[in-house]
């Protein structure tokens, strides 16, 4: 069972203050009784002293006329006062005074600390000068103590256990100090008394602290149980929660697997459709027919439109996404969208302008055609939705990297829709779905995709003044390694890479076309008759082997899953046999357009990557790269010898 940092917290609070609470209640009791105690005896002592100092007055008014005259008289020795002939007179006269109180014994001191007379004779002619309470006296203060003596010698005789209280009170006759008199008095009974009440009030307060005790255990008791009830409460939930949430993940995995697997079958025939309505309209037509040819194509593009964005969301959603970190410019980006774009502007009379801060020329390090696909996606709604004034692509550097911005003067969107705009299949209302078309999945996937790349995207609007879509990424430019002739890497690549299909086939091309789906086959060997190439056809990946290891071709085009062997095993074998194919160029076709597909291929051995559907640009221009690369590699295994 996992236990929370609270709950440990929790469990370790309450011990504290259960463990504090104890040693405050134990403190409270020990620090009453002993309160309790302390102030009792001084009362006793305080209330014997004021006793003592009003008999010691009563004395010195009453018998130390008579006394007086009986003790040494001056500075005397030790050995005068006790050699002193009146010391029993002196006793009588003390004794008789003490009869009907409690005083059980007392001294008589001069002035210089001698004890001139003691109720206890041995102790007649010591030195008592420097005992405190006799200092004390001397300087005009009474002072009293409460002390316990096992033995102790009174005027009845030897007496045990007794509690006493001393007080040495100074005797003043007519503002005079006459002398000073210790007087003891037996406060054994009153101080067992206090005890006993003390012990009464122990007694009860004992049960009071216990009932107080037992609350607190009882009450954290309680706690305690109420807190593992909701710590059991809260793992059940937690445990429903778990359960409910795996089942709705897999049942999110499950469909966008079935998305994925859905939008790959629809792309293999799609590929047929397409292409075989655009070989169609290279035939001559009839007006009418050529008219139906071009719907073919066009509502084939449409719908391939849309399974791309299914595919692509299911593939977020499925976490399969992948994005490529490779050099590309944002320039030529924003010119290609306002190219695809720009019949669809001239149609509807309004302006579309690139708005490029001259900062943002140069490379940056990303994924440029998924840049490329949410810049063309915002456009392409901007277009969509602006019927007059203007479309303006603003692309500038921002703190953390690039900002775009896509600004239309068109319809806008109300407030109470910008909340949901982004989520999946969302559009503002269903009438404009009619008037514009679309699935509304492409702010969905703009968003993923942003997010995916680490940025944010959002938008500003204000309904029939029109909105304002923008995004943020956080690209970084490259820093272009510049060869010796002064054109960068990158930038010679892309141009070297232009101009797709116009490049003459040679004509001993010989094509070796890998693919095992009928219409496929048709469409592929009829582009490739077209463009100019001989080609031998292999229906799988062994007869694709065999055919590899009978002849030599210039260029291989293997398709990926087919029956007997795929394509990613025959690549491999033709690659490892040391027949005459064994560096042939090999172009991988597809109808699966993840990166760890295009990885696989390039393990395998090919060179190249062709999406299914393709057209007829696009093969061209991948044979093309194909047979260059041949050239110069057979230039370059040439050249030593021309030498
Ligand atoms: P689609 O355009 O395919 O319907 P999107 O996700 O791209 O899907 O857009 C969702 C909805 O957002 C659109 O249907 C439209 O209602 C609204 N929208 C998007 N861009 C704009 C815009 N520039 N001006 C007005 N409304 C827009």
């Amino acid at each position: 069972m996992k236990v929370s940092l609270q709950d440990l917290y929790l469990r370790h609070a309450l011990l504290v203050f259960v463990g504090v609470s104890v040693v405050a209640i134990s403190l409270a009791l020990l620090t009453t009784w002993e309160l309790v105690s302390r102030t009792t005896r001084e009362s006793v002592v305080s209330s014997t002293a004021a006793a003592n100092l009003a008999i010691t007055e009563i004395f010195a008014s009453e018998k130390w006329h008579d006394i007086k005259p009986l003790l040494p008289q001056g500075n005397a020795t030790p050995d005068i006062a006790r050699n002193n002939p009146h010391v029993i007179a002196i006793d009588n006269l003390v004794r008789e005074f003490s009869r009907n109180t409690d005083v059980v014994k007392v001294k008589s001191f001069d002035l210089w600390g001698l004890t001139l007379y003691s109720s206890e004779a041995r102790q007649i002619g010591e030195d008592k000068s420097q005992t405190s309470g006799y200092v004390s006296a001397r300087a005009g203060q009474s002072v009293s103590e409460l002390t316990f003596r096992d033995s102790f010698k009174s005027f009845q005789g030897e007496v045990h256990d007794r509690n006493l209280v001393s007080s040495y009170v100074p005797v003043v006759l007519g503002g005079h100090l006459e002398g000073i008199v210790e007087i003891y008095t037996d406060r054994t009974s009153e101080i067992a008394s206090t005890e006993q009440r003390l012990s009464d009030l122990l007694l009860r307060l004992v049960p009071i602290f216990t009932v107080l005790f037992l609350v607190l255990l009882l009450s954290f008791w309680q706690t305690e149980r109420a807190r593992v009830r909701h710590e059991a409460s809260l793992l059940s939930l937690a445990g429903e929660n778990r359960v409910a949430r795996e089942a709705a993940e897999q049942a999110n995995t499950t469909k966008s697997q079935f998305l994925a697997t859905m939008s790959h079958e629809i792309r293999t025939p799609m590929n047929g459709v397409i292409g075989m309505a655009n070989l169609l309209l290279d035939t001559s037509l009839a007006p009418e027919q050529r008219d139906y040819a071009h719907n073919i194509a066009a509502s084939g593009e449409s719908l391939l439109a849309i399974i791309n964005d299914i595919l692509d969301l299911s593939k977020i959603e499925a976490g399969r996404m992948e994005f490529e970190s490779k050099p590309f410019s944002l320039v030529e980006t924003a010119n290609a969208i306002q190219t695809l774009l720009d019949v669809r502007v001239q149609e509807k009379g309004i302006k579309l302008v690139l708005d490029l801060d001259p900062h943002v020329d140069g490379t940056f390090m990303g994924d440029g055609l998924r840049v490329r696909q949410i810049l063309l996606n915002l456009a392409g709604n901007a277009v969509k939705f602006t019927d007059q004034g203007d479309v303006r692509i603003c692309i500038a550097l921002a703190e953390t990297g690039v900002r775009f911005e896509v600004r239309d003067t068109g319809i806008g969107i109300p407030a109470d829709a910008v909340e949901r705009l982004f989520a999946s299949f969302s559009q503002v209302d269903s009438s404009m779905t009619r008037r514009f078309g679309g699935t509304g999945l492409g702010l969905a996937i703009s968003k993923r995709l942003t997010e995916g790349m680490g940025g944010v995207i959002g938008v500003e609007s204000s309904e029939g003044q029109g909105s304002c879509f923008w995004f943020q990424l956080p690209l970084r430019k490259t820093v272009a390694s510049v060869p010796s002739d002064g054109i960068a890497t990158i930038e010679k690549t892309i141009e070297t890479s232009s101009a797709p299909g116009t490049r003459a086939a040679p004509s001993t091309a010989h094509i070796l076309l890998v693919e095992d789906h009928p219409v496929n086959q048709k469409l592929a060997l009829a582009l490739l008759s077209r463009l100019g190439y001989v080609a031998d056809l292999a229906v799988n990946g062994r007869l694709a082997v065999e055919a590899a290891s009978a002849k030599p071709y210039d260029l291989i085009l293997m398709d990926m899953q087919m029956p007997e062997m795929d394509g990613v095993e025959a690549a491999h074998l033709i690659r490892s046999a040391q027949g005459p194919n064994q560096h042939t160029y090999i172009i991988a076709l597809t109808a699966n357009a993840m990166q760890s597909d295009k990885e696989a291929c390039i393990a395998a051995g090919m060179n190249d990557f062709l999406s299914k559907p393709f057209n007829r640009e696009s093969l061209a221009q991948c044979i093309s790269n194909g047979l260059e690369h041949k050239a110069i590699q057979g230039s370059a295994a040439t050249s030593p010898r021309s030498v």
